[in-house]
């Protein structure tokens, strides 16, 4: 059942997804080559617990950290390690906050250092596919609009497009009801409607789609062991649009000031 959501409610949302907006923020001016996982891990928690919030993945289904932080091959669910980063690496960050009750769940993929061309195409292909997604997600859409158009565009670039992890409702709980797969076909699924809110994440590779799981029985990796990307963004359907309640502005606004 697709739990839809008051604008009261949505403003909560909105708050706790701009807790973790800041959060990402705050890692994008910390990554540089040689920093390890675990401090950045450190730096979230701190940041989330200092704006009120709870970490929304620490000890969900057992999780140990507050971020999940994949690093190249690695697509989803990695647990923050003390490897340093090293030059050319791209890390996907996600992160999770609670704030009165209502979780964010938000993810960006970084470089490292110098990254190889054919790997900052495919992340600025994955984040082409994540606008490209929230973009079909308005009132006269149904759920595999949304799929369609991110398949679409992954695959015109040659990329796989990750079929076993999806996007999914958010609200009081971390996962509710729609799954979001970033794949599909237009008019297939649920009827978009307002307070719908949904996570809407691409995760696509560089080669195969096909992914396996470490025997840490978190991690996700590519079969092939290719770089794979994921961007991730929270959305309320409001006035029949998409609105997104997350915001990339802080990473940005940090990557630029570094250059
Ligand atoms: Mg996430
Ligand atoms: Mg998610």
């Amino acid at each position: 059942m697709i739990i839809y959501k008051t604008p009261e409610e949505i403003e909560i949302m909105r708050e706790a997804a701009q807790i973790v907006s800041r959060t990402l923020g705050k890692i994008a001016e910390k990554i540089e080559i040689g920093v390890t996982p675990i401090e950045l891990d450190a730096l979230a928690e701190a940041y989330i617990r200092s704006q009120n919030a709870i970490p929304g993945f620490l000890g969900l289904y057992d999780f140990p950290n507050t971020l999940c932080i994949s690093v190249n091959e690695q697509v989803v669910h990695g647990i923050p390690n003390i490897r340093p980063l090293e030059d050319g690496d791209i890390i996907s960050v996600d992160c999770g906050a609670i704030y009165k009750g209502y979780y964010g769940d938000h993810a960006y993929t970084f470089e490292v250092g110098t990254v190889a061309p054919e790997i900052k195409d495919l992340l600025k292909v994955t984040r082409e596919c994540l606008d490209i997604g929230i973009a079909e997600a308005k009132v006269g859409n149904r759920i595999g609009d949304i799929g369609f158009a991110i398949q679409q565009h992954a695959e015109k670039h040659g990329y796989g497009v990750v079929r076993d992890l999806v996007g999914h409702g958010l609200g009081t709980t971390m996962h509710e009801e729609p799954q979001v797969p970033n794949y599909g076909r237009r008019g297939r699924g649920k009827k978009i409607q307002n307070g719908l809110t949904i996570a809407i994440e691409p995760m696509i590779n560089l080669g195969t789609e096909r992914v396996v799981q470490l025997d840490d029985n978190w991690t996700i990796v590519t079969e092939d062991g290719l770089a794979s990307a994921h961007f991730e963004h929270d959305i309320a359907v409001i006035n029949g649009k998409p609105e997104v309640l997350s915001t990339f502005k802080y990473v940005d606004d940090a990557l630029n000031n570094k250059k």
